[in-house]
């Protein structure tokens, strides 16, 4: 192959090529590396890289270098390790931002009179963008997996795996973990009254209001089904998770929405089951839910709108006490484990 034909090869290469002699000093600079860098060969000529980039001092880049001119060895420098060692641009947009290529980098030895070191580099900036889109999606296709469409709060298979994480870490530390399970009362009437879509609209109305009522990071409201949340606390105990049931009921009944389908209450409210313990280790974490619904459904029985406790020493579920109904009402504040 002619020299002409040789050259033109190399600068049409759409990857950067660097010669170094045995001194490390530059001999060849191809196309790419111009138009990247915006330094021609004669720019750079016979001299080292470390003297036309004083940044790659101390760098991978540098000792890779070395190695391969002292020991003949190759190397690799990827682009999540070392992104942008040398001041090379993907476009003159990026030029004017300042924003750096992504480098992927190969230091390869040669054994020639002339030439000691081959370095070749990839521009991954696109490839790395995309690949950032793409994590960001997925990411945010993992994200709604756990939203409930409707309301915008966790869905079913959130608050399952909540359950069973959290369950298992309130075992391991022995610390105390509550449960509220929520539910619209008569809300069958409300939709027969103002159609499906007046009945979405509350439970996006209730939703919000549960989960704008919780104080405390982490702690998210979930759509169990139908017109039930199911809340998991941790680190609370019993009295701790009533005052807060006592709040989020509390927060329903001041949307005041009005229910004239059901004139006993007047406006949408909730009744809640709330349950809470330290597992043991032979106890399985869906107790918690079939003690929460056992209260609730006590709740109901008692005539909704109100708050229920399971007492483990009776196995029956119990009202709240004057002190927490009285506390809530005034707004003072509790913390989660008393
Ligand atoms: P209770 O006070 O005993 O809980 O009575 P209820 O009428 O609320 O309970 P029931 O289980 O009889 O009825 C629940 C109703 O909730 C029936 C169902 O049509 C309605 N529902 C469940 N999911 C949705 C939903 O996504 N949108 C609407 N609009 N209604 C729903
Ligand atoms: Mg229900
Ligand atoms: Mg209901």
């Amino acid at each position: 192959m002619d020299i002409e034909l040789g050259t033109q090869l190399i600068d049409s290469l759409r990857v950067g090529l660097i010669l170094l002699d045995h001194a490390g000093r530059v001999i060849s600079w191809n196309g790419w590396m111009k138009r990247h860098s915006g330094l021609s060969l004669a720019d750079v000529s016979s001299r080292r890289l470390d003297e036309l980039f004083p940044e790659i001092v101390g760098t991978r880049l540098e000792s890779s270098i070395s190695d391969t001119l002292r020991f003949k060895l190759s190397s690799m420098l990827a682009p999540s390790l070392n992104p942008n060692v040398l001041p090379l641009y993907h476009n003159p947009g990026d030029r004017k931002l300042k924003q750096r290529m992504q480098q992927l980098i190969y230091i390869s030895p040669l054994r020639h009179e002339h030439c000691a070191c081959l370095i070749q580099i990839h521009d991954m900036t696109a490839a790395m963008r995309r690949e950032r889109r793409l994590r960001a999606q997925s990411t945010q296709l993992i994200e709604t997996s756990y939203q409930d469409a409707l309301t915008g709060v966790g869905n079913r298979r959130r608050f399952d795996q909540d359950l069973a994480q959290r369950f298992r870490q309130a075992k391991d530390k022995q610390r105390p973990i509550a449960m509220l399970m929520i539910d619209v009362d008569s809300f069958k009437a409300y939709n027969d009254h103002f159609g499906h879509q007046g009945g979405d609209q509350c439970l996006i109305q209730v939703a919000r209001a549960l989960q704008e009522a919780l104080r405390r990071d982490g702690d998210r409201v979930s759509r169990y089904g139908g017109e039930e949340f199911a809340l998991l606390l941790a680190e609370t105990d019993r009295e701790a998770a009533v005052a807060i049931a006592e709040r989020l009921r509390l927060a329903v009944e001041q949307l005041n929405i009005p229910h004239p389908a059901a004139p006993a209450l007047g406006r949408v409210s909730v009744s809640i089951g709330i349950s809470a313990m330290i597992p043991s280790e032979e106890q399985l974490c869906y107790i918690l839910v079939a003690q929460a619904d056992l209260a609730l459904y006590s709740a109901k029985d008692a005539g909704r709108n109100r708050c229920m406790w399971y007492d483990p020493e009776s196995g029956a579920a119990r009202p709240l006490s004057a002190r927490i109904a009285d506390s809530e009402r005034t707004g003072s504040s509790e913390s989660h484990e008393s």
